[in-house]
């Protein structure tokens, strides 16, 4: 490997220090490494399960079109017996995953950060590989004088001392076959603050642990592991599994022995976050998502060796084979992460199979967390700083329990399938659940949240403010409904289905019965409907 350090200097409109120079200078590493020569077997993409990809166009192929190819990201991982392994026992690789602790890193975090690395090898068992990843402290200088962070050979989960509410999993890949060569993870210390108002607004309400500013060191190492796990997960391959959580019953995610054992959803990979459907008196004590059925079974597709395919192509059956005998279980659902959130099964910060019924739920705790807001972030001596961003945080859960509810209005299901597999591929959301979903619109979001608006709250964090931002959020939810996109979808589902459908006309009729109310009614209008 040839590694070679440089400071470039260039001209800068804004630098962020010593603005008077117009330039701003940066410490670069280029590190480079050859190919290897053995190429790894690549395995072709399926979209039925998710995994980071590379594509080209291969004019090398009989085939009469520019055929596009498109491989999986993954490790190389090959069985150290493949004999032992082919009677199915576990066996090590003959090369580990082996990711190292960033110097820099805080002390206390460390072995958090170990345990979310080799969380995996719970995923990897189903792919017949044990201590397939291992996690590692960085070596002292007399140990391996080389090492560096910077350098291809070693890959490091890197902590950066920023204000940045963040963390990454990105790798670099063989161009030719997707082997995963190397991949630096990188965390933000600031990330321990997201971390600290999700597990507060989407907790608080039944979690002793979580009802603080500050919470004890082992709650958030189990936060912070969680987060490595998730960063991970990307590293290995797996994008986001938006559709995961909506796999588990909403009633479920209520049950503490089923919350113990699967978290809140199949997925780590979602974007599933914090149990905030577990009510007072129901008995949950873990809140956090964790590797689960989806993640084993992606791991399992992406790197269980097929000795007996000797080219992609000879795979591709096998590989159909396992996704076909798992596609009715929406426990190995992969929904893909997208802006328009067409599918509202893939919806990112959302748990169970019902919107309606989970943030019902949710807001239920929002409820809750807002009288003891003042009390559960006291502490003498200190301004309303954390007052005023925990309570925005209540508000901004708020608006993530509204989307997630609107999206299925004209919410089309996207199932992606082969030949060989029964039903279409787009289905419109049942019109029943639309008429729901309007309803509860009208009900918690279009209807003043009274709840919302603590007077002892909001005169400790500002002057005024409250109309306003009442209504910024019913308007931003009003213009998701009326979406022109969501409009012609659903004029198409009633161009194709007639009545079988909820047509637009009938949401309109809706919708404007809710937002005139008090019209058809002839009551007063407070000043936030009148705002509205
Ligand atoms: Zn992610």
């Amino acid at each position: 490997n040839i590694e070679v350090r440089h400071v470039l200097t260039y001209e800068a409109s804004e630098p962020p220090s010593n603005g008077s120079t117009g330039a701003i200078s940066l410490e670069m590493n280029q590190s480079m490494i050859v190919l290897p020569e053995d190429k790894m077997q690549p395995r072709l993409c399926d979209e039925r399960v998710g995994f980071f990809s590379v594509e080209m166009t291969d004019y090398g192929r009989d085939e009469q079109k520019a055929a596009r190819r498109c491989y999986i990201t993954r490790w190389r991982l090959e069985p150290s017996d493949p004999e032992a392994w082919a009677r199915g026992e576990l066996v090590e690789p003959v090369k580990p995953i082996v990711y190292y602790i960033d110097p820099a890193t805080p002390m206390k975090w460390r072995p958090y950060l170990k345990q979310g690395v080799e969380d995996w090898n719970e995923a990897f068992a189903a792919a017949g590989f044990k201590n397939a990843i291992i996690a590692k402290d960085p070596p002292s200088p007399e140990e391996d004088p080389e090492f560096s962070p910077e350098d291809v050979r070693y890959s490091v989960i890197r902590y950066f001392s920023s204000p940045i509410q963040n963390a990454f999993g990105p790798h670099v890949h063989d161009p030719r076959t997707g082997e995963i060569l190397e991949s630096d993870i990188g965390w933000y210390h600031n990330v321990m603050n997201l971390l600290r108002n999700w597990y507060f607004v989407q907790t608080a309400a039944v979690n002793p642990e979580a009802q603080r500013v500050k919470f004890e060191d082992e709650v958030m190492g189990q936060l912070i592991r969680f987060v490595a796990a998730h960063e991970v997960g990307h590293t290995l391959g797996l994008p986001h599994n938006w559709g995961s959580s909506y796999a588990y019953p909403v009633d479920s995610l209520r049950s503490p022995t089923f919350t113990a054992t699967h978290g809140t959803a199949p997925s780590i990979m979602d974007y599933a976050r914090f149990n905030y459907i577990a009510q007072p008196g129901d008995g949950v004590t873990n809140f956090m998502p964790r590797i689960g059925e989806y993640d084993k079974w992606a791991i399992e597709w992406g790197y269980r060796p097929i000795p007996e395919a000797r080219t992609p192509d000879e795979e591709r059956p096998i590989l159909n084979r396992w996704v076909v005998e798992r596609a009715d279980d929406p426990r190995y659902f992969y929904g893909r992460q997208s802006g328009a959130r067409i599918d509202p099964r893939a919806q990112n910060e959302d748990l169970g199979d019902d919107a309606v019924k989970a943030s019902t739920y949710g807001l239920a705790n929002l409820k809750r967390i807002v009288p003891n807001l003042i009390a559960w972030t006291e502490e003498n001596g200190k301004n309303y700083d954390d007052l005023e961003e925990l309570y925005e945080q209540v508000v901004a859960q708020w608006n993530r329990y509204a989307g997630h509810v609107a999206r299925n209005i004209g919410g089309v299901y996207e199932t992606y399938k082969t030949y060989d597999q029964e039903g279409v591929v787009y289905e419109p959301v049942p019109e029943a659940r639309q008429r729901e979903a309007m309803a509860f619109l009208n009900r918690e979001v279009f209807a003043t949240p009274t709840w919302m608006l603590d007077a002892d709250v909001l005169r400790r964090i500002e002057h005024a403010g409250a109309i306003e931002r009442v209504r910024r959020l019913q308007v931003g939810v009003v213009e998701l409904v009326l979406d022109p996109q969501r409009l012609a979808r659903m004029i198409e589902a009633e161009a194709l289905m007639g009545d079988a459908t909820y047509t637009p006309l009938e949401m309109l009729d809706d919708l404007r019965a809710g937002l005139w109310r008090e019209l058809a009614r002839g009551e007063a209008i407070d000043p936030y409907r009148r705002n509205l």
